[in-house]
């Protein structure tokens, strides 16, 4: 099919790419000139493992193509996705701005009948504000259809996540545009991944309380460790004897520093205040967001155990992104802990494998560095903040020998506590 994606960014880059090959015909738009423009070079704006090698594949053999052109790639598809940007607006609800001006123009240059569809995050009802908006711009009669499309991918694991999706849910209301949806995902049905067709309202929040659901367990599980630190359980453990229970399962119990990323924090907040706009108390919401921000603090105090005078000493961190295999940034809780130690005079030395360049955007007066051996030199303490894999195996006694005083805090529970103190490390980890 004919698809133009509104809105390159990740989810725009990531879903258009996987669409053209699964041989559609994709042509990506956005306002950023620049991004394009590099796009049309093959220098990405995200690191994700994978994307650079399928964007060329596609660019090359003409399913993929990238403009700032809204009018002709309105013009040009059969289905329009639009995937821009849902940030938190100033009273932390969806700031839908992004949205309604891409609604606008497909109304203003819409030639013949056409799907379209949010992939963006958005609030239950915007398909109906969408189809409002577009009605009033348009100004013949035109048919058209909306849906709602919500992704589910991982930053990270993005491509296998969209060839290899749990669930495709699309909100629909129409014939016509099911069938649309039907055909472009076709190459992804198997026998037991059916797409799940529901109506739009339901659609627009399954994503929202999915992802509320995700960062609820996480915070249940920081709150748990808080306990395991008073009481002296092993929060790993309690999530592994949780985790078999094929009612609960394993996944998303790992107590750490918090959840970040572009998505749990603006999206459980922006359901909060959807709850609130409806005269409702969203009180499980609230309480997941509270415990998400006091963990951090746990974290500050972790180190400041550790360290009560930070003041001109080094302190190493490894890890900066969110998670680990992005470079993702946005609410990384990196940020709050760095931020807070640097205020009461510590110097940081930092490594992450990708995020370095995302990072300088972020913080003042932090010297990066090229390995994680090189990041604890001279460092009172070694702050692991993000669990890339390439942490787990390193020389610990080397490690030992590299700083000023053998002290680390785990926020991610990386490390086997008996082993790393065994090497004569003070060692914190996460409720352990
Ligand atoms: P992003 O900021 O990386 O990308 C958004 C892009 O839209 C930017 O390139 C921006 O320049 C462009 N844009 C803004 N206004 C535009 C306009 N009027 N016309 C054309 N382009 C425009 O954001 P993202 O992370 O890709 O997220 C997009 C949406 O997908 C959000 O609603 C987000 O919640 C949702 N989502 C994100 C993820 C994720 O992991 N990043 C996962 C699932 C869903």
């Amino acid at each position: 099919m004919k698809i133009a994606m509104v809105g390159t960014g990740y989810v725009g880059l990531t879903t258009g790419t996987c669409l053209a090959e699964l041989g559609n015909d994709v042509l990506c738009i956005d306002i950023d000139e620049k991004k394009i423009e590099n796009l049309r070079k093959g220098i990405l704006p995200i690191y994700e493992p994978g994307l650079k090698e399928l964007v060329e594949k596609n660019s090359r053999e003409e399913r993929l193509r990238f403009t700032t052109d809204i009018k002709s790639a309105i013009e040009f598809a059969e289905v329009i996705f639009i995937a821009v940007g849902t940030p938190p607006g100033k009273n932390e609800e969806a700031d839908l701005s992004a949205v309604k001006d891409v609604a606008k123009n497909i109304g203003k240059y819409m030639n013949e009948y056409k799907v379209i569809v949010t992939k963006s995050t958005v609030p239950v009802g915007t398909a109906d504000s969408i189809k409002e908006i577009i009605r009033q711009t348009h100004k013949s009669s035109i048919e058209f259809s909306v849906c709602s499309n919500p992704e589910f991918l991982r930053e990270g694991e993005a491509i296998y996540d969209f060839m290899n999706p749990d669930r495709i849910v699309v909100g629909v209301e129409d014939e016509k545009a099911k069938k649309a949806m039907e055909t472009i995902y076709r190459g992804l049905v198997r026998a037991d991944k059916q797409v799940l067709f529901t109506d739009i309202k339901s659609s627009e929040l399954i994503k929202y309380a999915s992802n509320a659901m995700l960062a609820t367990r996480i915070s249940f599980m920081n709150e748990l460790s808080l306990l395991c630190d008073k009481v002296g359980g092993n929060v790993k453990l309690v999530a592994k004897g949780m985790g078999l229970d094929s009612r609960i399962g394993p996944r998303f119990l790992q107590a750490g520093a918090g959840w970040g990323g572009s998505c749990f924090p603006k999206d459980v907040k922006a359901l909060y205040k959807t709850m609130e706009a409806n005269n409702l108390d969203g009180k499980i919401l609230k309480a997941v967001v509270d415990v998400n921000d006091s963990q951090r603090q746990v974290i500050i105090s972790k180190i400041k155990k550790l360290i009560p005078n930070p003041n001109g000493k080094k302190i190493a961190v490894w890890g900066l992104s969110f998670k680990p295999k992005t470079d993702d940034m946005r609410e990384a809780p990196s940020i709050t802990i760095i931020e807070a130690i640097q205020k009461e005079g510590a110097l940081i030395r930092a490594f992450d494998p990708v995020a370095v360049e995302n990072a300088k955007k972020i913080f003042k007066d932090v010297e990066y560095c090229r390995t994680p051996y090189e990041t604890v030199e001279g460092c009172s303490c070694l702050v692991i903040m993000t669990e890339w894999n390439e942490f787990r195996e390193l020389d610990i006694q080397r490690i030992k020998s590299l700083m000023a005083e053998p002290n680390i805090v785990d926020a991610r529970n990386v490390y086997e506590p008996e082993y790393i103190k065994k090497f004569g490390f003070r060692y914190i980890g996460v409720g352990r």
